[in-house]
């Protein structure tokens, strides 16, 4: 497939979208920009290479990542001054988990214009397919891999009335499920798997359910994890009384509000300040 005009670009930094695993997903502008600019700034020069090809262009490739040196990105910003020069990722939208910001904020501080060109991103797609509310969402990058510090990062986001988005892989699968299940009890997850590529599938239930049908069906390729707000029903105010009283037992106060806030979403300061007076 050819670019659908040939067409002269300004000089600048062109931030390119591409597609997240069906080469269908390139937009025409997309194209034309890959087709046109003088340079393209790629994690991997043979992924990108594979989609130039696609779509019947031959431009130079220079490999760039956040830990590029800054010969390498100075390089890049030179030519960006005077040449439109592309960043593109090896899937999906640049800098969304993926290199670039450094790259965009140093062109920017240079006065480079810098232009996006969008597309497609797992996290939106996987959204797109949850049925969970999309109308208010937090997309939080990958888990850490150490149990400790995903479940620090699960109870930081405990409170946050918004449905969750994490990017995940196929062996951290059941980890990750089973630290929501208990970290974030009672949340709907929609494990969206596979995004636009042939066996694309997602599938919602709590953490358990979808920790069994993993078990039994192990899970391939690339996932997105999409978890439900905590619930819409109200703790009222006796309730919360009754976990703090409960929670006190144990706890410090603001130990004690730290967990009730994670348990049913209500602010951890008004329970600080309830447990105090309880106390
Ligand atoms: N910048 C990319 C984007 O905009 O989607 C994300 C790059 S990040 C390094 C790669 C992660 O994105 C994968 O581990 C997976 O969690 C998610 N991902 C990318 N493509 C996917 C797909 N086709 N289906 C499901 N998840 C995908």
């Amino acid at each position: 497939m050819v670019a659908p005009m040939d067409q002269t670009l300004a000089p600048g930094l062109y931030i390119v979208a591409t597609p997240i695993g069906n080469l269908g997903d390139i937009s025409m502008r997309a194209s034309a920009v890959l087709g046109a600019v003088a340079a393209v700034a790629c994690e991997d020069t043979r992924v990108t290479g594979k989609l130039m090809q696609h779509i019947g262009r031959k431009v130079r490739l220079i490999r760039y990542d956040d830990h590029a040196s800054d010969a390498t990105r100075d390089h890049l910003l030179a030519l960006a001054a005077e040449q439109p020069v592309a960043l593109v990722s090896d899937a999906g939208t640049p800098l969304i988990s993926d290199p670039g910001y450094k790259l965009v904020r140093a062109a920017r501080d240079m006065g480079i214009a810098v232009t996006s060109i969008p597309g497609p991103s797992a996290a939106i797609v996987a959204l797109t397919l949850a049925g969970l509310p999309s109308d208010r969402f937090l997309f939080a990058g990958f888990l850490p891999a150490k149990a400790k510090a995903r479940a620090e990062v699960l109870a930081e986001l405990a409170p946050v009335k918004a449905t969750l988005v994490f990017y995940e892989t196929a062996p951290r699968l059941a980890d990750a499920l089973a630290a929501i299940g208990e970290v974030l009890p009672g949340r709907e997850v929609a494990v969206a798997r596979e995004l636009t590529k042939l066996y694309e599938e997602c599938r919602s239930g709590s953490p358990e359910d979808l920790i069994a049908h993993y078990a039994a069906h192990p899970p391939k390729g690339e996932i997105v994890l999409v978890v439900g707000p905590p619930g819409e029903t109200e703790t009222s105010a006796e309730d919360a009384d009754a976990l703090l009283i409960e929670a006190l037992k144990t706890l410090k106060a603001s130990q004690a509000a730290a967990e009730v806030a994670r348990a049913t979403g209500l602010d951890r300061k008004a329970l600080y300040a309830r447990a105090l007076e309880l106390k």
